[in-house]
């Protein structure tokens, strides 16, 4: 359906009652990310029954948040979060969820000097948002040494991934992030 037109035409939701602006496959966010995962567009889905909160996206989010705020890597470069995520959980879940995230898959920068806002962000795996950023050849100083992650993990020992987590997840200090055992369970 479409409503008014030239520059202010609005695409709307399809799904029956829905008045939303359209997002993908016809459907708004919320509608789409229903039929995406059941099929169908009025089966609800967990989080809507129990807060965005619960989504493990708003655990992305909220490492987000903190790098922003304590990580120097971030805080240094001026890096920030868009007003849109900072301010809801909501906002930030269903623009995860309508483009392409899945379970595992880290959020990363297009550009790596540009901040966390929908048109600077993508979902990768793991390994390819370490091998990014191994490319960009971010450096890493502590003790009087700046060198790759990859150098300060054949360093010191700890597995780079830990590393990257410290940093990056934890919001550690580089200095802790290399030095700090790694826990033995
Ligand atoms: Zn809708």
């Amino acid at each position: 359906m479409l409503f008014g037109n030239g520059a202010l035409a609005m695409k709307i939701c399809s799904a029956e009652g829905c008045h939303r602006r359209m997002a993908a496959k016809s459907f708004c966010r919320k509608h789409y990310q229903r039929w995406r995962v059941y099929g169908r567009t009025n089966r609800v889905l967990n989080y809507e029954r129990h807060g965005y909160s619960e989504h493990p996206l708003a655990i992305t989010r909220s490492n987000m948040l903190q790098r922003c705020k304590r990580n120097p890597l971030y805080v240094d470069r001026g890096i920030k979060v868009c007003r849109e995520w900072y301010e809801s959980t909501r906002s930030f879940v269903e623009w995860g969820v309508t483009n392409d995230w899945q379970e595992g898959l880290t959020i990363d920068r297009i550009d790596p000097f540009g901040d966390y806002e929908p048109s600077n962000c993508q979902f990768l795996t793991f390994s390819e948002n370490s091998r990014r950023v191994i490319h960009q050849e971010y450096l890493y100083s502590a003790f009087n040494k700046t060198q790759s992650l990859t150098k300060w993990a054949s360093d010191t020992g700890i597995p780079y991934a830990t590393i990257w987590s410290r940093i990056n997840n934890l919001s550690w200090p580089i200095a802790r992030a290399v030095t700090q055992p790694v826990f033995q369970a």
